[in-house]
């Protein structure tokens, strides 16, 4: 189940990220459409307390998806992903600091296989149980049966391209190399999980 709250650095690198890819005119303008004007010019502090709500992460994800619709959205939030990431490490390096801890000496597979078990627990750990991981012959699968990025939300297609985007970053942080990241179901179709698969084999 997903928590009620989440810290405050993670609403912070969440707004930072938007304002990141649509500037500050284009986050106001999502802000007021998901009714969540309270952020506006006045980002959380970027601190581990326990006080954003959860379910705000959702209406920005889905106030992005209504505003640009499922073909507009999709590049903005798969950017966001991986900007978010990117912000993570940046400004909340105790976060990622103990993932890095000891990967340069695993090989490639290992670093991945380590990396999204550590992603998975420390996510249930910070969003509430809602995602496992496994291994497979050809890669890492991330199974999201609480989905943070599409709760609540209805399409015809997957539309988690922000976990996506997370994921291609977090392989290529571990790796160095750009991996095929792929959403094969999604809640927000009607499937009971939303499944993304993490391709071992880097891209050409
Ligand atoms: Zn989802």
């Amino acid at each position: 189940m997903l928590k009620e709250y989440i810290p405050n650095s993670l609403m912070y690198i969440t707004l930072l990220t938007v304002q990141d890819i649509v500037g500050k005119n284009g986050l106001n303008s999502i802000l007021n459409y998901s009714g969540l004007t309270k952020y506006r010019d006045n980002f959380p502090p970027n601190d581990e307390k326990i006080e954003a709500m959860g379910s705000d992460f959702g209406k920005i994800v889905g106030g992005i998806i209504d505003v640009l619709g499922e073909r507009g959205a999709r590049p903005l939030l798969y950017n966001a992903g991986r900007r978010g990431f990117q912000l993570l490490i940046e400004k909340s390096p105790a976060m990622m600091g103990v993932m890095g801890v000891g990967l340069k000496l695993l090989s490639k597979r290992k670093r991945l296989e380590e990396v999204f078990k550590l992603g998975a627990e420390n996510t249930n750990k910070v969003f509430g149980e809602n995602q496992r991981s496994y291994v497979t012959d050809e890669g890492i699968v991330c199974e999201l049966f609480d989905c943070y990025w599409c709760r609540g939300l209805k399409s015809d297609g997957p539309i988690c391209f922000g976990e996506v985007g997370l994921d291609a970053e977090l392989a290529k942080w571990a790796t160095g190399d750009e991996h095929e990241v792929k959403e094969v179901l999604c809640r927000a179709k009607g499937d009971d999980v939303c499944r993304v698969i993490i391709y071992f084999e880097p891209k050409k």
